[in-house]
């Protein structure tokens, strides 16, 4: 990584945050030669559970950008399919290998390796600067505009003045704020659990949802582990602590019987993460020299585990819009970023909207519930029509309008190639 200076700095645009949305639109641009920075506050990208789902329409990206084989030579595991068992019922809800895609799945991947491998793709263009344990403090306003950011990095202040900043630093955004944004609260009736659990070959490997009893548990096979997320009434995790972790063997080892033998891993609560789930959007995304992005712009609930998609698809849709007129070929107007906010908008509202509807009508009942969970009769239609397996699919891989790379690329530069 390249140490941050301690002298003020400038680039055509400066990126707040190196996570899906900031990296991808890092390499993006870096690709079609804007001179670009990422900030990102943390000195790496290792955070565990921070999201490891990479769909089919990011895959896509991958491909269309001629980074599909190189990335999937990085581990990672697949799924092809996926099932949830309600009560004593296992109903097939979901089957992507129809999509019109070149990766019909979805692959699982530490999210730090996804950071690492964008990271690397945008370093062999010059034109780009990451600066790690850099934390933005502060926007640079001038006449009405953003010009740019302040930093705190390991060597002091930094100021970076850019013709565009772009806040996607994430649902707990400095940006935003400090542009004066507020988003509109869309709440959550939940919050979730994530801890890990060995595997055995014998499990099976599936992707697995668990419903019964009150309780909502979804289990990923990543290979050695099955990654798990145990769905909890918003707010209710304090209580469930005060139990003690016995009581939360005891209801992971009821749910999933298979895992009774090794709930005893989960030593304590330290071995389990906290997700406090918060569904919101910002009204308005922009505001002159301004565009905020991913969860920046839009935190999605977990429900279909599209946030990182979501995200990467601002970021393509932010750099198809702006990286000819940053990189001089034409002006960058603010009308433009309103534009990338207007393309944005339906997709995140759609996904949102459908997310919301989960949340109340299946969560919210199935954590109300007490006795043994039957399917309702919509749900027994899977089983007897495949077909039917082909839309939460689609919804979950490729969502609504998506994006296709058309910004513009510059050839790496020979030395470059070289290290290939
Ligand atoms: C526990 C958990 C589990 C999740 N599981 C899934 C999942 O399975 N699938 C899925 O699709 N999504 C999941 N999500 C959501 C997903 O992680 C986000 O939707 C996605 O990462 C959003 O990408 P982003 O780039 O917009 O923001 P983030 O990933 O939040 O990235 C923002 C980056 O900005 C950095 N940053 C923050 N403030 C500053 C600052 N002031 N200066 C510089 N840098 C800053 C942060 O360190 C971070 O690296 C999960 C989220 C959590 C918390």
């Amino acid at each position: 990584m390249q140490d941050a200076s301690s002298e003020n700095t400038s680039c055509r645009c400066c990126i707040a945050g190196g996570g899906p949305a900031g990296m991808m639109l890092g390499f993006l641009l870096a690709r079609a030669g804007v001179a670009t920075i990422v900030l990102e506050k943390h000195a790496d990208f290792l955070r565990d559970f921070r999201g490891d789902t990479i769909h089919p329409s990011t895959l896509e990206a991958m491909h269309e950008l001629g980074l599909l084989d190189d990335f999937l030579k990085l581990p990672h595991q697949e799924i092809r399919q996926g099932e949830a068992k309600i009560g004593d019922v296992t109903i097939p809800l979901v089957d992507f290998s129809h999509l019109p895609v070149q990766a019909k799945f979805v692959a699982l991947m530490p999210q730090w390796d996804f950071l690492d491998f964008l990271a690397e793709r945008a370093k062999r263009y010059p034109c780009f600067r990451l600066l790690m344990s850099a934390e933005v403090d502060g926007l640079i306003e001038e006449e009405g505009r953003v010009a740019g950011v302040a930093a705190k990095t390991k060597d002091g202040q930094l100021t970076i003045r850019a013709d565009l900043t772009v806040g996607a630093d994430g649902r707990h955004s400095l940006v935003r704020r400090e542009a004066g944004f507020a988003p509109l609260d869309i709440g959550a009736p939940m919050d979730v659990l994530w801890f890990k659990l060995s595997r055995q070959t014998s499990d099976g490997d599936e992707f697995l949802g668990r419903i019964d009893a009150g309780q909502l548990l979804v289990v990923f096979n990543r290979g050695e582990y099955w990654q798990c997320a145990y769905v909890i009434a918003k707010g209710s995790a304090e209580r469930l602590k005060a139990k003690g972790i016995g009581s939360l063997r005891e209801k992971i080892a009821a749910l999933a019987p298979f895992l009774a033998d090794r709930v005893d891993a989960l030593a304590g609560f330290d071995d389990v993460k906290l997700l406090t789930v918060a569904v919101d959007r910002l009204p308005l995304w922009h505001k002159p020299g301004l565009l905020c992005i991913g969860d920046a712009a839009h935190a999605m609930s977990p429900v279909g585990g599209v946030g990182i998609n979501l995200a990467i698809q601002d970021a393509i849709a932010a750099a198809n819009t702006l990286a000819g007129p940053l990189r001089g070929d034409g002006p960058l107007s603010d009308r433009l970023l309103a534009q990338v906010q207007k393309r944005r908008e339906w997709p995140t509202k759609v996904i949102q909207g459908i997310q919301v509807l989960i949340q109340k009508n299946v969560i919210s009942r199935v954590l109300g519930g007490t006795g043994k969970a039957v399917p309702p009769p919509f749900a027994r239609l899977f089983i007897a029509f495949p077909a039917l397996r082909r839309l939460p699919a689609r919804l979950m891989g490729l969502g609504v309008r998506r994006e296709r790379v058309t910004s513009p690329a510059r050839a790496i530069p020979q030395a470059a190639n070289l290290r290939d």
